[in-house]
């Protein structure tokens, strides 16, 4: 395989997945990691943006901590395409030559990196749920989920340029906002034509699903097999409402047919980091908590004392959620009162 020069590459680049004009939230996430790992580094943390008409988002990524914005900005880059986003993406990355490429692992993310990774010969780690730099040799280390969570991998990318990971969203720590920063935005020369782009978006249609924000939420009540019935979750979205969150659930409540694969938080489902999270009728099974264990305060109903949802609770509660959880409503009620 062809050697790279790897001194030639520097900085950290941040995808910044944009959807109908819309800065991913993801990116925000990747900004506030990225600074990090490039303070330690002492490089430059910078964005490359793809799009039509979206160059006011520049100056969004730079107060979020990116200090160049590359821009490409184009009327075949309006929609997602693979081909056309890994051609112009691949191209800057061959000329600007950055040391590190972070990706939200978003259906976008997972499929546009592997696509660069491969024309560009180098290695990519997918769904990352932390990043290092070596304090030795300043190679990032990415650790993800293995063997269905039961392994953290670690992995380095010794070679080869740019070293690249995709990021699960809802892991890193957002950027702070600060909108007195300033930065530059630099225009790529775009080399894409039509016909270098197989794919034909014909319409977009957002999902009739209701909408669940499971990341941004500050509160989630969850609840899993231990509902019974696919009724109990009235009663969670009843605690829910009243606390002012969202509701979750465990994949053997989605695998039952109980509740949308949206709401599932677990290592196949979202990853939160809630204030308070709730779980209700859940085991805590390690795919399960893989997804919720980082949360600020954790709370578990469970009639089973010896169900491991209590070894990471912060609170515990040993009893019938369907005694509980009316007795928490009431008690809400009255302090309310
Ligand atoms: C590759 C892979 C990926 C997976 N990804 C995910 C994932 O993303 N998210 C996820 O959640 N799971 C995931 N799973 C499944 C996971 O292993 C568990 O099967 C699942 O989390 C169990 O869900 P549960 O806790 O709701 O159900 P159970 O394990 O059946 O637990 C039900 C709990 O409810 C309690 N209970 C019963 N009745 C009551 C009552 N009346 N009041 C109070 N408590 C009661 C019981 O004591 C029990 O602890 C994955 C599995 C694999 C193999």
């Amino acid at each position: 395989m062809e050697r790279v020069d790897i001194t030639q590459y520097k900085d950290i680049w941040v995808f910044a997945e944009q959807r109908q004009g819309k800065i991913t939230p993801v990116v925000i996430e990747l900004l506030g990691e990225g600074r990090k790992l490039a303070d330690v580094k002492g490089i430059k943390l910078n964005a490359i943006l793809l799009g039509k008409d979206v160059e006011n988002l520049a100056q969004e990524l730079i107060s979020y901590g990116a200090e160049k914005v590359y821009l490409a900005d184009d009327e075949l880059l309006e929609n997602y395409t693979t081909d056309g986003y890994s051609k112009v993406i691949v191209d800057a990355i061959g000329q600007i030559k950055p040391e590190i490429v972070l990706v939200g692992a978003t259906n976008i993310g997972r499929d546009l990196a592997p696509r660069i990774a491969s024309r560009l010969n180098t290695g990519l780690t997918a769904d990352c749920t932390k990043l290092e730099i070596d304090e030795e040799d300043g190679k990032i280390k990415q650790t993800r989920p293995a063997f269905g969570g039961n392994i953290m991998a670690t992995i380095i990318c010794p070679d080869n340029r740019p070293q690249m990971s995709t990021v699960r969203p809802g892991v890193m720590d957002k950027a702070l906002k600060d909108e007195t920063r300033t930065g530059e935005v630099v225009k790529l020369n775009i080399d894409l034509k039509e016909s270098d782009i197989r794919t034909k978006v014909l319409e977009i249609v957002k999902s009739a699903h209701e909408k669940v924000s499971l990341t941004d939420a500050n509160i989630i009540v969850s609840a899993g097999k231990g509902l019974g019935t696919p009724d109990g979750f009235e009663l969670i979205k009843q605690l829910a409402d009243k606390l002012g969150g969202v509701v979750g659930s465990s994949r053997a409540a989605v695998d039952a047919g109980w509740i949308d694969r949206s709401h599932q938080v677990g290592q196949t489902g979202v990853t939160v980091k809630p204030n308070v999270y709730i779980a209700c009728g859940i085991s805590g099974a390690i795919q399960h908590l893989a997804g919720m264990k980082d949360s600020d305060i954790i709370v578990a109903i469970n009639k089973d004392a010896d169900a491991p949802i209590f070894n990471v609770a912060d609170y515990g509660i040993v009893g019938d959620l369907y005694k509980v959880i009316p007795e928490i409503i009431e008690a809400i009620d009255s302090v309310a009162k």
